[in-house]
C-alpha cells in the first residue's frame, strides 16, 4: 500500500511532467469503472480540455488540481490508492495492463494510468475537497510536517491519543501518511515496541518518536528516488530494515525480526532493540 514517501516520490517525479499540461482524454476501463465514485461517463468527459494545475499530496492522497480556462472552474481529482493502487507513467505505446481502471493522455503524448490488482482504491473527481472526500477534513497535520511542529506541540498532540504506538501512528487524524508499513519502520528507528500503549511513553521515548517520524520518512523518500530502475507499478520496499522481514535479522541487533499478524498485512519488530 503506497504511504507517504511513495506518494511523495511520486508526486515529485510526476509534477513536472503534468502540471501546467492540457488533459487531451480520459478513458474508463469498463470493467472498472464501479470503482470511481462520479459517474463514469461525466469523469471521462469532463477532464478532457482541463489543465492540471497542480499536484499534491495529503496524507496518502494524491491530489490533481484541475481547471477548465484560465482560473475558471476548478475541480479536484483526488486518488487514495488504498491496497492495490499504483501509478503508471507511459507512452501510448507501452501496453495497458488489466488492473488498469483509467488512463488520462496529457499534450506531449504522456499517459497517466491508475492500476488497482485489488479494485480497492478511491478516486473521487469533486469540486469541494472537504465536504466531498470521506474524512478529509478529520486528517491531521502531514506526517512529515513534525520537525516543523516542533517537539513540544508533538508531546501536546501525541498526549490527547491512547491508542497503542502502532494504531497511533496510523490514525490519520494523529498525522496523516503513515500506514502498515512505515509505522514498523518508524518504531524500529525509535526503538519502541509496536503494542505499547502511548501512555507508557517516557519523555526521552516522546522524543525518540519525534525524532524517527521524519527521519524514516524522508530517508525512504530518498531511497525511492535514488533508484533509477524504481518502478511505481511493483514497489520495491527492499531499503526497509524490519517490515516484511520477518524471521530474518535485526540488521542493528542481530536478534531475529519477529512477525505478528497476516502475510499480507504483518506487523514486525524486534524484540531484540525494541523496548
Ligand atoms: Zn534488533
Amino acid at each position: 500500500m503506497p504511504e507517504l514517501p511513495e506518494l511523495e516520490a511520486l508526486r515529485i517525479r510526476l509534477a513536472p511532467r503534468l502540471e501546467g499540461k492540457l488533459i487531451t482524454a480520459a478513458t474508463v476501463n469498463p470493467k472498472k469503472g464501479h470503482m470511481l465514485r462520479y459517474p463514469v461517463e461525466h469523469f471521462a468527459h469532463e477532464l478532457p480540455a482541463r489543465r492540471i494545475v497542480s499536484l499534491t499530496r495529503r496524507g496518502k492522497h494524491l491530489v490533481f488540481g484541475t481547471e477548465l480556462g484560465a482560473g475558471g472552474s476548478e475541480r479536484w481529482m483526488v486518488i487514495n490508492p488504498m491496497l492495490g493502487g499504483r501509478f503508471q507513467i507511459a507512452d501510448g505505446s507501452t501496453p495497458v495492463p488489466a488492473t488498469e481502471v483509467f488512463t488520462i493522455r496529457a499534450e506531449g503524448k504522456q499517459e497517466m494510468r491508475y492500476l488497482d490488482f485489488r479494485d480497492m482504491g478511491r478516486i473521487y473527481w469533486v469540486t469541494d475537497l472537504g465536504s466531498e472526500v470521506p474524512g478529509w477534513s478529520q486528517l491531521g497535520p502531514e506526517a512529515d510536517s513534525v520537525t516543523a511542529m516542533g517537539l513540544e506541540a508533538f508531546r501536546k498532540r501525541l498526549r490527547r491519543f491512547r491508542d497503542e504506538l502502532k494504531d497511533l501512528l496510523r490514525n490519520q487524524e494523529f498525522l496523516a501518511g503513515i500506514g502498515n508499513a512505515y509505522s514498523d519502520e518508524i518504531l524500529f528507528e525509535a526503538r519502541l515496541l509496536p503494542l505499547r500503549r502511548r501512555s507508557s511513553l517516557k519523555p526521552a521515548d516522546e522524543e525518540a518518536l519525534f525524532a524517527a517520524i521524519p527521519a524514516v520518512l524522508a530517508r525512504a523518500v530518498e531511497a525511492i528516488l535514488a533508484n533509477p530502475n524504481y518502478d511505481e507499478s511493483k514497489q520495491d520496499r527492499s531499503f526497509m530494515a524490519v517490515h516484511m522481514k520477518g524471521g530474518k535479522t535485526c540488521p542493528r541487533c542481530g536478534h531475529r525480526i519477529s512477525q505478528l499478524g497476516s502475510n499480507r498485512e504483518p506487523l514486525n519488530f524486534c524484540r531484540g532493540c525494541q523496548l
